[in-house]
């Protein structure tokens, strides 16, 4: 292995550990793509079975190059073992227990496990991987967190144990109406419903709960906390924010940011991996429908609905007449039976079906008017940046809460959270596409432009990202004051 210069090892090195989810790939490779940007150097950890599979859908992609290389750890589970959404717990415990000890020998010691000589000066953890922090202290490197779902789920969960205090979890499932008063910022609107779904749950010690409220107070453990949006939509919640964790940067929408910092430099490719891979046909349907007149659909890498739901919606959206772009993921229903032949005639003369799609792009195409969501945060702010009103139908963890704020507080949407019979579906569609556009239009195309404003130079994310930078040298340079020689 070439060994760096005395000049090389100056920059700081950064080790980025997502959770192995796709969001949080995606957004954690983004940031990886700004640091080298900054000239850092990044080292991409990922687990041993989600590298595999990056590997099996494109070797490419994952070769080193300048400033950044790609490393695996084991999650503690068999490689061959299916990782469902619905058994998650086994994962978070497996990599608290088997990948903690394997962390702490790698960035023990002048490179340990990387597979190269060049120290580690900063890690950059995924919230959902707070172990981290400990094996961070105890090697003495600085550590920060970033939390890729949003930070009005982030907030919600931190306030847990007062929900918990309060009396207002756990809560019987027959009045979700009801106003949860224990959030501050959010005593006006917020619901039992639209709680995080992991507060839907009998016993306050259910170990998925458990989990991520400890992870949530574990931020204040950590040197700063990094945030994917941006003051002028989520201003109020980041100060309360900002009461327990000082340090918290807000560099969102990062997929705008990296495009911003990408036009201020000549020779860079993102990196573009992908779990899945994307067919970019449906870009070209889109050029042959009329402007703003389809409707995309899509529920994420990990959310499920049955065969009933899926054919609910399926009903509605025929039934609405609108045109639409359905990614209709092989694993988004369990077994999907006969389709009716009214939807399959209706999908074939005004729909197109994809099992993946290059998202940011159809957002970004004047064809799309509208966006039937599950509201994962990612696609929420890829939605809001777009200037693209959402339908929400969230599926767990922050996306109830994310689908509130839509409809609720930034009013770029509307709110079809536990509901999905085809007369809702069409009627909401309705909606979006004609009766309400107008103002849902309106609201969005306000927050596209402050996005927008907020990763353009001197803009609120960017100078948080500039501050971020500032940070990670200054570290590295405490950590080679003689500049590495
Ligand atoms: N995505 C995509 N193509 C698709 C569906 C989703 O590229 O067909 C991307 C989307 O742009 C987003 C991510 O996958 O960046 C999904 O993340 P999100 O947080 O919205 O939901 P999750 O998958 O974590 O539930």
């Amino acid at each position: 292995m070439k060994r760096r210069t005395a000049m090389e090892k100056a920059s700081p090195h950064v080790l980025i550990f997502p959770f192995p989810l796709h969001g949080h790939i995606n957004s954690m490779l983004i940031l990886a793509d700004l640091l080298c940007l900054a000239g850092i150097h990044v080292t991409f950890l990922n687990t041993d079975h989600t590298h595999h599979r990056l590997l099996r859908s494109n070797p490419d992609l994952l070769v080193d190059r300048p400033g950044l290389r790609f490393r695996s750890i084991s999650d503690g589970l068999p490689l061959d073992q299916p990782r469902p959404i619905d058994r998650i717990t086994d994962l978070f415990v497996s990599l608290r227990s088997a990948t903690k000890p394997l962390l702490r020998a790698m960035l023990a010691g002048s490179g340990g496990g990387l597979g190269s000589d060049d120290p580690v000066t900063c890690v950059v953890a995924d919230g959902l991987l707070s172990f981290a922090i400990d094996v961070a202290d105890e090697v003495g490197i600085p550590i920060f967190i970033f939390r890729t779902a949003s930070p009005c789920s982030f907030w919600t969960f931190f306030c847990g144990p007062a929900l918990a205090a309060g009396g207002e979890i756990p809560f019987e499932e027959d009045d979700m109406d009801r106003l949860i008063i224990g959030v501050p910022g959010m005593e006006a609107f917020l619901r039992r419903r639209d709680l995080p779904s992991l507060f839907r749950v009998k016993e306050l010690s259910d170990l998925n709960l458990q989990f991520i409220l400890t992870e949530a107070q574990d931020a204040t453990r950590a040197s700063c906390v990094i945030l994917n949006t941006f003051e002028d939509l989520d201003g109020p919640i980041l100060s309360h924010i900002r009461a327990h964790c000082p340090t918290t940067y807000a560099i969102g929408p990062l997929d705008a940011l990296l495009k911003c910092r990408l036009t201020e430099s000549n020779d860079f490719t993102p990196t573009s991996i992908s779990l899945r891979t994307e067919d970019r046909t449906c870009l070209t349907w889109l050029n042959s429908q009329p402007d703003k007149s389809v409707l995309y659909i899509s529920f994420g890498s990990a959310a499920v609905a049955t065969q009933e739901q899926l054919l609910e919606f399926w009903h509605g959206v025929v039934n609405s007449q609108t045109r639409f772009l359905w990614v209709m993921r092989p694993d988004v229903v369990d077994r999907m039976g006969q389709i009716p032949a009214e939807l399959r005639e209706a999908t074939d003369e005004r729909g197109r079906l994809v099992g993946w799609a290059p998202q940011v792009d159809v957002l970004a195409h004047s064809a799309v008017g509208g966006f039937l969501t599950h509201c994962g945060w990612n696609s929420t702010l890829e939605s809001v940046s777009a200037g693209v009103p959402m339908i929400c139908w969230p599926f767990f963890v922050d996306q109830q809460t994310n689908s509130r704020y839509v409809e609720e507080v930034w009013k770029v949407g509307l709110d079809m959270k536990d509901r999905c019979d085809r007369r809702t579906v069409e009627m909401m569609i309705r909606e979006l596409m004609e009766g309400k556009r107008e103002e849902l239009v309106k609201s969005t195309a306000r927050f596209a432009d402050l996005a927008k404003r907020s990763v353009s130079q001197g803009g609120s994310s960017y100078m948080s990202f500039e501050k971020l930078v500032e940070n990670i040298r200054s570290m590295c340079q405490r950590a080679h004051p003689d500049g590495g020689k």
